[in-house]
């Protein structure tokens, strides 16, 4: 009787070390719960918020310019994060030196008539004045008829932005706005 009585008390204190054991376990892993979970979340988060801006199909924009001083879109629409692959085509046949186009996409806030004067003096750099490069978030090269260039970048962050072109005297007319959702 004695040792029946011994092992089972054993085996009581054995359930009871059990219980008390999974008892404190799941009260830790209770403790831990929120937090691995809540990295589990963030990473989830994370994960899809790098999906949003890495994910999202590369957006192909195509712009055109042509002899009469025109791009054919006044408003490009793009998410933030997202790659952005620019082509401007010069769909016209004057050359360069007459009717030379390129896109240049400017920072917030930049005021495009100073900024096309600014250009206009920069001939050497096909009208991409170095001193205001801070103002050009991208741009393409400057074309002439029947020429085209293809840029990719990272669309900024939410906002409009302005784009010209800027050989002289034509941001007057060629210019619109870069829509960042
Ligand atoms: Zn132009």
């Amino acid at each position: 009787m004695k040792i029946f009585k011994i092992t089972v008390s054993i085996v009581v204190l054995g359930l009871l070390m059990a219980c008390g054991g999974n008892t404190s376990n799941e009260e830790h892993s209770e403790e831990r719960k929120p937090t691995s979970q809540e990295r589990i979340q963030q990473q989830a988060r994370e994960k899809e918020e790098n999906n949003v801006s890495e994910n999202s199909e590369v957006k192909e924009v195509t712009i055109e310019g042509n002899d009469r001083m025109k791009f054919n879109k006044e408003e490009i629409r793009v998410k933030a994060g997202q790659t952005v692959r620019l082509t401007l085509k010069h769909v016209g046949e004057m050359p360069k030196e007459q009717m030379g186009h390129n896109w240049v996409l400017l920072t917030q806030g930049t005021d495009i008539m100073e900024f096309g004067q600014a250009a206009a003096t920069a001939q050497d750099n096909d009208y991409i004045p170095e001193a205001e490069s801070d103002k050009i978030i991208v741009h393409t090269e400057l074309l002439g008829g029947g020429e085209e260039d293809t840029i990719e970048f990272t669309a900024p962050e939410k906002g409009t932005y302005d784009f010209i072109c800027s050989f002289p005297g034509h941001v007057a007319l060629m210019k619109g706005k870069f829509i960042v959702e």
